[in-house]
This record gives structure tokens, C-alpha cells and sequence, in this order.
């Protein structure tokens, strides 16, 4: 029915790339494109072996290129590309699209790279574009933001009448037998949770400095972990999409050796983004430290325990206050089984598949730049379980926030 064009080659497209074809009415054929095409030839015949699906094409882009990824684009003709690359490329990616015609769904916010800044209004600036071009451009479709974003719009629709507190909370209790190593790309992971904390209150933002807020939270199957306030992307879009918050937060666990080994990196300067000389050249630090920490996509293979991503969410319910608990759990080796991927690929490669897919059945579409929150959490949510990432909610137990 559908052709589309994966860009990127990492953990998270590996994921996109076996759910694709585990769905072959939906994604008839489609093509890996990355940087390093031997990466994206790696998948295909990972998914030829495995699931006996050959209607896929490989080819080398360098996403940042806006000219030859329209030519590439203009020559495959996709519906839609599936953005899992870096959020560096959304820009390029976003006016390629606009230039060849076609929809364009991601997981992350554009970020420029020499500013650990992430914020929806470079992309948000491109509304009009994708509104006259008759084009649909959905925004962080991964699982936070996204699979959280539309658990957020399953609440505002069905469990509340106004939504008031919402804590994101993201615990990964797995272990994959590494002193120090990060989920997915180090470097975007790293300017991530060095930055400063920010979460929204009473109409503002409070920023507060890195880990400065920890509370023990307790999560399904998981049990207590120390959890800490952080900003992340998707607080920015759903303050915006849902007025009614009076507060907005998000929990992330992280354990006492991996603070003690980024503390490190920071205080020796190795998680700096500005260019240094070394030995005559110019190198960035924290982009030398990629190559050197262990690579995202090869933790799966021994790793051990579960991801916990949930929303916390209080508010009101025909007058009366009520809570909210709607969460997911995924075990590293699962994924690592179906997909040869860990955890946090799969949990952010299955629900831009799902996405991708809500977009070429028509449950989802419009003209214009979107967030997920605001399409129908209804059809997303019918089909996230079935794609491998179950999802269980309670009403009015304790959140602990
Ligand atoms: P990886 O670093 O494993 O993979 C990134 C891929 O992008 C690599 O294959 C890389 O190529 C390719 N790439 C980098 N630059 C370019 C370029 N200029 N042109 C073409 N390809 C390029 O990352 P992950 O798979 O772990 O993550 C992918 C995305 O998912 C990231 O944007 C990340 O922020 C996002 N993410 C979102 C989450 C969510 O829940 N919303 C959670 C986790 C991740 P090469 O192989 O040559 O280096």
C-alpha cells in the first residue's frame, strides 16, 4: 500500500525497520538511508534472514545535504519519511520534504549543534510550509515524547475533565554489564541531562540546577529507584496544548555510579560541545567521547531488566480531585530477541512505526506541523500493544507526587 524512507541507521531505526515489516499490507516496500549505507545493508539482511521480508532498499545520504536528499526522495517517492537519524537533521530533512512532496514523522527535537538547546519553535516555524504544501509533519513521535504525550491526551480525553498535575516518570532498571554507557546516541544523551532542570508551574518555567530534585519513586515491577527532575522535550508542547496544567514535570532514574561517571566527564571537560585543538586538529570533546563509551546499539545483546515509562496525572473528575497512572513496561532482552535491539530503541522505533502507520491508514493526517498530543489517542493506543509495548492504566491509587 505504502512505500516510506527510514533515515538513519542506529538502534531506533533497526527497530522502525523490523516493525515495518512485520506489517507488510501497511509498508508494502521501503527503503534504510544513512549516512554509513553499510549500517543500513547490516538491518535489511538482519530482516531478510529473520522475517523473510525483501522489499527493501538501502542507499548512503548525508541527511544535512537538502539537494541530494530531495533527488533521493524525488526518486523513490515515498508517502512519508520516518525520521530516527539525530535531531540535528530535522531541519534539512523537513525542508527535503517540503521540496519532494512528502510527510515527515520524527522522534526528537531539532537541536543546533553548537547549543545544547532543545525547543519546538525552529520546527513549530515551519507550520505554514507544511499547511500550503498539503503536507502532515508529526513531531516526536518516539515514547518520551510521544507514546507519553499521547497517554497524556488519552487522560484529557477520557479520564478527566481537566487535567491539573502531570508527572512523566522514566525508570530503566535494566543492566547491561557496562560501568558507564549510555541508552542511546551519548552525545545527544549527554547535552541532554547536563543542561539545567526546568519544569513548568503556574504559568512559568522553574529552572533548577542538574539533578537537583530527587524523590524514590516506586515503579511496576520495578520497585523504588532514585528518580530526578529533569526538562524534556515534550513539556514544552503539552503546556501549550493543554492550558489546564497547573504543573508539569519529568522524573528520570539514573543510579549513583552513572552520577559519579558524568560528574567525571563533566569536571574534566569531556562533555564539552565547543572545538578544542588536539595535536593540530580541531575536535569537539564530547563528540571524541562517542567514539570512545560503547555504542548504544550493541548493549542488547546481555542486557538484563526493564524500562517503566509512565504518566502521573491528578485532576478533575466530575468535581471531585482523582489520580491517574497509565504506564508501560518493556524488557531489554524481548527486544533484544525480536529485533536485536535493547530497550530504549524499541521503545521509541515502535511508536514511530505505529505512527507511521496511523498516518498512511488516514487515522491520523492534516496539513500542518503536529505533536502527537494532538491527534486522536484512540487508534494509536488500539494498535501500541499489539505493536510489542503494552500499556496498563489505574484510576485513583496513590502517585507518591
Ligand atoms: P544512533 O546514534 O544509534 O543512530 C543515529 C543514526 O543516524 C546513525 O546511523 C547515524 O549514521 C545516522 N546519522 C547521523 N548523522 C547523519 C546524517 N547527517 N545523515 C544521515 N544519517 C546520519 O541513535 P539512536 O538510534 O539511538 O537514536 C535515533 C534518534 O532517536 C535520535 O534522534 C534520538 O534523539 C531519538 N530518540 C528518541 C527517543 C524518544 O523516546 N523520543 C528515545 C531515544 C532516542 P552513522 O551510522 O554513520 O553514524
Amino acid at each position: 500500500m505504502s512505500k516510506v524512507v527510514i533515515i538513519g541507521a542506529g538502534g531506533v531505526a533497526r527497530v522502525v525497520a523490523y516493525k515495518c515489516a512485520e506489517y507488510p499490507g501497511v509498508f508494502t516496500e521501503f527503503m534504510i538511508a544513512s549516512r554509513t549505507k553499510a549500517k543500513c545493508d547490516e538491518i535489511a539482511a538482519d530482516i531478510r534472514k529473520d522475517l523473510g521480508y525483501d522489499k527493501i532498499t538501502t542507499a548512503a545520504i548525508d541527511a544535512e545535504d537538502v539537494p541530494a536528499l530531495t533527488a533521493l526522495l524525488r526518486e523513490y517517492q515515498p508517502e512519508l519519511v520516518i525520521h530516527v537519524a539525530l535531531p540535528y537533521q530535522d531541519l534539512t530533512i523537513m525542508d527535503a520534504c517540503l521540496a519532494a512532496g512528502v510527510h515527515y514523522l520524527d522522534t526528537a527535537n531539532y537541536e543546533p549543534k553548537e547549543e545544547a538547546k532543545f525547543e519546538y519553535s525552529h520546527q513549530w516555524a515551519y507550520q505554514e510550509r507544511f499547511e500550503a504544501a498539503g503536507l502532515t509533519a508529526i513531531l516526536g513521535c518516539g515514547f518520551d515524547p510521544g507514546v507519553t504525550s499521547i497517554f497524556t491526551a488519552r487522560a484529557a480525553k477520557h479520564i478527566f475533565d481537566e487535567i491539573h498535575y502531570l508527572d512523566i516518570v522514566d525508570a530503566n532498571a535494566g543492566d547491561h554489564g557496562k560501568a558507564f554507557a549510555t541508552n542511546f546516541n551519548p552525545e545527544i544523551n549527554i547535552r541532554e541531562i547536563t543542561q539545567n532542570g526546568k519544569y513548568w508551574e503556574n504559568g512559568e518555567w522553574v529552572e533548577i540546577p542538574p539533578f537537583s530534585i530527587r524523590k524514590d519513586l516506586t515503579y511496576p515491577d520495578v520497585g523504588p529507584k532514585a528518580s530526578y527532575v529533569l526538562y524534556h522535550e515534550e513539556l514544552e508542547s503539552l503546556v501549550k496544548h493543554f492550558p489546564t496544567l497547573k504543573r508539569a514535570r519529568f522524573w528520570m532514574t539514573f543510579g549513583d555510579e552513572y552520577l559519579t561517571h558524568l560528574r567525571v566527564i563533566q569536571n574534566i571537560g569531556m562533555a564539552g560541545i565547543q572545538p578544542v585543538m588536539h595535536k593540530g586538529v580541531e575536535i569537539i570533546p564530547l563528540e571524541f567521547l562517542k567514539t570512545v563509551l560503547p555504542d548504544p546499539g550493541d548493549l542488547g545483546e546481555n542486557y538484563v531488566g526493564q524500562t517503566s515509562i509512565g504518566c502521573r496525572i491528578r485532576g478533575i473528575k466530575d468535581g471531585k480531585e482523582q489520580t491517574y497512572y497509565i504506564w508501560n513496561n518493556c524488557h531489554h532482552a524481548q527486544a533484544y530477541k525480536e529485533t536485536r535491539a535493547q530497550g530504549v530503541s524499541y521503545t521509541t522505533g515502535v511508536p514511530a512505526m505505529t505512527g507511521a502507520m496511523m498516518l498512511l491508514t488516514g487515522a491520523w493526517g492534516g496539513a500542518g506541523v503536529f505533536n502527537v498530543e494532538q491527534f486522536n489517542p484512540d487508534p494509536f493506543l488500539a494498535k501500541l500493544g499489539e505493536h510489542g509495548l503494552p500499556w496498563h492504566e489505574e484510576i485513583g491509587g496513590d502517585l507518591e507526587l
